[in-house]
């Protein structure tokens, strides 16, 4: 029987906290004992029993529906080093776990994706230094890594949903809604700002659910001229109608096809001197990642959490890393590797311009 871990790492996202509860209760459903890495790889890379904690049952009782992450989370620059990596891997051993489940964005997967490559040769390392015993090697020359996606941004490439995202899209639109009901009072403009990195999904499912006026993502820019005068054509339409309120939201990476930044500012600042429109700007901030998570979320991490213990349960020393997604409403088993690799060419598109790339290599819903 096993002994599985589960952490969470990169930005906190709802659901987050019903993917561990998963992961622990389906291990224990299955004979096996489950653990929790503490504060994401900063409790990997500094260990013992603080950061590496044997869970139980009630341990995760309430966690369904609760925001944010109980088990903590943290950005942690010594795991980007292999030193740091080589410290994570000593203390997994010194806690006997032999398989991670790490529930993350795409730096946590990028990051979980060289401890599996590097794994052969930091425990080499460690038999060779006679940190570890021959015994201990044998037990854990192999160690199985599965990744679920727990992200807000929904910038993963392989899986149509990312823990978290539709909590957020959900806290951006009732936000939006507030928005509404005082710019349509006094007939104002509202830029709202919303999260999503480099990615503009939250910002394209929030337009669309709200009806907004016009939407700035960095996947389909166009030149500083462009995008201004066609805001400015298409609210300037919408207000010839008889239309009081606008609505602009523009995601925290747009950028023109020059790669500028587009700020929430810069928008407002377009809409006052070419509209003559009472224009506020309203950055949502960390509200779109706080609160209870939705039903979505909530169901979407329990059946990824379950399957990814399902996962550990069935790898043989030559499975690849496995990345939990959902794809067409099922529950998938992709390669982890592919979708780093695939998330990482869609930054790569856009530095490189080729915006039609960045759009094609996202979900569909971006390709229309
Ligand atoms: P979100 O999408 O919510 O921002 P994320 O997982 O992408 O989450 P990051 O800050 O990019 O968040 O990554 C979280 C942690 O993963 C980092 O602080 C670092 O410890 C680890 N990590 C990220 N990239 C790498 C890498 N290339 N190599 C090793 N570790 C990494």
């Amino acid at each position: 029987k096993r002994n599985i871990a589960v952490m969470t790492s990169g930005g906190d996202a709802p659901g987050m906290n019903a993917c561990v509860r998963a992961v622990v209760r389906a291990a224990i459903y299955r004979g096996c004992k489950a653990f929790a890495v503490m504060e994401g790889y900063e409790g990997l890379v500094r260990g013992g029993p603080e950061y590496i904690k044997e869970m139980n049952w009630l341990d995760v009782r309430g966690y369904l529906s609760e925001g944010g992450t109980n088990i903590g989370t943290a950005r942690c620059m010594d795991f980007k080093q292999r030193q740091g990596r080589l410290k994570g891997c000593k203390h997994l051993i010194d806690a006997g776990i032999d398989a991670l489940i790490v529930c993350g964005g795409d730096g946590s997967l990028t990051g979980a994706d060289l401890f599996r490559k590097e794994w052969p040769s930091l425990i080499q390392e460690l038999k060779d230094t006679g940190v570890i015993s021959n015994e201990k090697y044998e037990k854990h020359k192999h160690l199985n890594i599965c990744g679920t996606v727990g992200s807000i941004d929904n910038d993963m490439a392989t899986t149509d949903a990312t823990i978290g995202a539709y909590s957020s899209l959900d806290r951006i639109c009732q936000a939006i809604d507030y928005i509404d009901a005082t710019a349509n009072s006094h007939s104002r403009a509202f830029v709202v700002e919303v999260m999503g990195r480099h990615c503009g999904w939250l910002a394209l499912m929030a337009g669309i659910a709200t009806s907004a006026d016009y939407i700035l993502i960095p996947e389909k820019p166009s030149s500083s001229k462009g995008w201004q005068d066609q805001m400015c054509q298409i609210v300037s339409q919408h207000r010839s109608k008889g239309k009081r309120k606008t609505i602009v939201i523009v995601a925290e990476g747009a950028i023109t096809n020059e790669l500028e930044p587009i700020s929430s500012d810069a928008v407002k600042d377009v809409l006052v001197d070419r509209l003559g429109l009472d224009t506020r700007v309203t950055t949502l901030g960390h509200v779109q990642r706080g609160g209870t998570a939705v039903s979505y979320d909530r169901i979407l991490a329990t059946v990824q959490g379950v399957e990814a213990v399902k996962a550990v349960l069935d790898s043989t020393p030559d499975t690849p890393s496995p990345l939990i997604g959902i794809e067409e409403n099922k529950i998938v088993r992709k390669s982890l590797v592919e979708a780093v690799e695939i998330t990482k060419s869609v930054a790569t598109a856009i530095e490189n311009k080729d915006f039609d790339k960045a759009m094609s290599l996202r979900d569909s819903e971006f390709t229309e």
